[in-house]
């Protein structure tokens, strides 16, 4: 059964050793354990639905309060404490096409904004309803699952829009296919809700991002339905499927996508390989990129995260034996690890192994083989359990992500940092920052942070600390001209920064698409601009 207040599954665990628990207190201070609200006590304080009743509306108070939150730092602490400020007001789960069109028919006729919820694993607030004066409607699309279509000549499937990793992976894998698009959030989160937030997955370098496998899809708005055609290129005009990517729901519910898919591969490695320093392993990333070498995945984490990687992996004596082997071959406390996978036919990958080795050496790099990536194979989709680990333990983690060219990759990762950590100074508090490059393109590269600090017994105060962090990190984004989100989307967290990235005007434009399909306003207000 799925958590309602946390990541996963009820009985999917991820155990910390002592030792980890250990390197925690030395590292951000002793985590004191904060006691959660109880589901009972919000279901008892759930104010009465404003619906009035429809067939296809539940209004349950269990079905509102599981629909409440996403997966941000703030849906956290407002789930853990149970200061919830706002819950929809009824939760429906459309069988088809034809229930999405009365739902929007009803929502429109009574000026009930609507939320489309895929997975649920929005990190910005994307499908947190807004205390508001006018009712609102989850949209929860998980029944709408199916293959429709497989069109092996193209390599083209067309799916439901409300199907989650695993269930797609499944129906394709029955033929031999694959999408290749494994968000961490995968377990859970669905195609519309990544094409709606425009998501990139773990092996994008190789099966693309989910702009490049989003061939066409149907979508349904107040005003009518909106055909987007499969088309492998057009010259027709601006391209919608594009406007479609990122919308965040405010332009639509995408019933049904057509994806772009392949064979699936009958070889797959992951492997380790430790650089000096950051700027070696940087710079190996550069030329694996601008030398198009044909890996599938690369991952390259800086020092701290190669620490707290090893730290957390729950692997005590293997981690010891191979500290002590890098430090008798001077990889010493900057060594930095990069895991790189390949994917192909074995001839490829042997290839792809070969080149990305030669500009992994040419760095210093130290190649340890397949260990390191077996390991992270396995536990792909399961660090996001780690979060509940830490929260019990009194830690709250979370995530920022941004990306630029390469000629500012190495002072925008230090800043960003460097911001999160000084803005818990007020606090008197300790904060656990670590990067890592994970997306990697000619001309630049993801950054992906992850910061860990203590929660406060005050809700409100844990809160306080991840705005202070959160605001002085996007502003050193912001200031080094990089996207303020490269796969997380803009939701209500990164709304206020968009204008930096867009322009006013460029805002204005996409007010005008969401008012010609929605002139009421009803579609997830306050998601994306205000
Ligand atoms: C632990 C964890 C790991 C993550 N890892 C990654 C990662 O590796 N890469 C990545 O890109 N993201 C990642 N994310 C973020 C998140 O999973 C993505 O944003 C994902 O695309 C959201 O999909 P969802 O189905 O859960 O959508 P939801 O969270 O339900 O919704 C997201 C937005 O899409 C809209 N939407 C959903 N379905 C539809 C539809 N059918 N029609 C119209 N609008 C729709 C919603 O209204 C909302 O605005 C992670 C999140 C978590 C919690």
């Amino acid at each position: 059964m799925r958590r309602w207040n946390g990541w996963g599954d009820f009985n999917t665990v991820y155990p910390l050793p002592d030792s980890a628990i250990e390197y925690l207190a030395q590292t951000i201070g002793v985590g004191s354990k904060i006691s959660d609200a109880q589901l009972e006590e919000i279901l008892a304080q759930l104010p009465a639905s404003r619906l009035s009743p429809m067939p296809l509306i539940n209004q349950e108070a269990i079905e509102r309060v599981f629909h409440a939150r996403g997966q941000s730092l703030p849906d956290w602490v407002a789930m853990r404490s149970g200061k919830i400020n706002a819950f929809p007001d009824g939760v429906a789960y459309p069988n088809d096409e034809a229930d999405i069109r009365k739902l929007l028919a009803f929502a429109s006729k009574n000026e009930i904004l609507v939320i489309p919820y895929g997975g649920g694993t929005s990190v910005v607030g994307h499908i947190n309803p807004l205390p508001s004066v006018a009712p609102t409607l989850t949209i929860d699309l998980s029944r709408l699952n199916r293959l429709l279509d497989l069109d092996e000549t193209s390599r083209l499937a067309t799916f439901e829009a409300g199907v989650n990793g695993p269930r797609l992976e499944a129906q394709l894998a029955e033929h031999g296919y694959t999408l290749g698009h494994f968000p961490q959030s995968f377990e859970l989160s669905t195609l519309g809700g990544w094409i709606a937030a425009r998501s990139s997955g773990q092996q994008s370098y190789y099966y693309g991002r989910i702009e490049d496998l989003f061939a066409g899809g149907h979508i349904e708005t107040p005003c009518g339905a909106l055909d987007l055609p499969a088309l492998p290129a057009s010259a027709a005009g601006p391209d919608l499927r594009q406007a479609i990517l990122g919308s965040e729901g405010r332009l639509g519910i995408l019933t049904q996508a057509t994806v772009r898919i392949q064979p699936r591969p009958p070889m797959e490695a992951f492997y380790g390989v430790f650089f000096h320093d950051w700027e070696a392993g940087v710079e190996a990333m550069r030329r694996i990129a601008q030398e198009r070498t044909p890996i599938s995945m690369a991952r390259l984490s800086n020092a701290q995260e190669t620490e707290t990687t090893l730290a957390l992996s729950g692997k005590e004596a293997l981690v010891q034996w191979a500290n002590r082997g890098l430090r008798l071959v001077r990889y010493d406390a900057k060594r930095c690890l990069l895991i790189f996978g390949v994917t192909g036919t074995p001839a490829a990958c042997a290839q792809a192994r070969r080149q990305t080795l030669q500009i992994a050496h040419a760095q210093g790099g130290l190649f340890t083989g397949q260990v390191i990536g077996k390991i992270w194979r396995k536990s792909r989709f399961l660090t996001p359990y780690l979060r509940n680990t830490l929260w019990e333990l009194g830690y709250a983690v979370d995530t920022l992500e941004t990306a630029l060219p390469w000629s500012n990759i190495l002072r925008a990762a230090e800043e960003i940092q460097a911001a999160l950590k000084k803005a818990l100074d007020s606090f008197n508090e300790r904060c656990l920052v670590m990067a890592h490059l994970s997306h990697i393109y000619s001309d630049g590269a993801s950054i992906y942070v992850t910061f860990i600090f203590r929660r406060s017994e005050d809700p409100e105060e844990t809160l306080e600390r991840w705005k202070m962090m959160k605001s002085a990190a996007s502003q050193a984004i912001i200031q080094h001209r990089g996207t303020i989100s490269h796969q997380h989307g803009v939701g209500v967290d990164h709304a206020a920064y968009l204008e930096a990235e867009k322009s006013a005007l460029g805002i204005a434009l996409i007010r005008q698409m969401a008012h010609t399909v929605d002139p009421k306003g009803i579609l997830n207000p306050g998601k994306l601009f205000s």
